[in-house]
């Protein structure tokens, strides 16, 4: 259930946003959610929708955009991939490096004011 703590954050963030803007309410969140977050987004969705209930940000849409591991690989450049991987997915090389995957982040936000 670590869902409920990224909720939490991105609720806190959109309630500062919104106050900084004097927003009467927050209509939707644009997030960047590395897969290597594991986030279900149903489930984030679903928590955030709960926790914000009362508060500006209730009923505010959650549109979760996938942020890819992303592999530079020494012999076939770069790929992406969902998951964190020791070896290239294209040529099974080992000499790679792997970054990305892992943000979490607002993207923008959109509020009623
Ligand atoms: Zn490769």
């Amino acid at each position: 259930m670590h869902e409920l703590g990224v909720a939490n954050d991105i609720l806190g963030i959109a309630l500062s946003e919104a106050e900084r803007n004097a927003a009467k309410k927050v209509t939707s969140i644009r997030l960047r959610v590395g897969v290597m977050r594991a986030v279900e987004p149903e489930n984030l969705s679903f928590l955030f929708g709960h926790l914000a209930r009362g508060t500006p940000a209730e009923g505010a849409q959650l549109e979760i955009v996938e942020e890819p591991v992303r592999i530079e690989c020494a012999a076939c450049g770069i790929s992406e991939a969902r998951s964190f991987t020791f070896a290239c997915p294209r040529c099974n090389g080992p000499d790679i490096s792997v970054t990305g995957g892992d943000s979490l982040s607002i993207l923008s936000l959109d509020v009623d004011t």
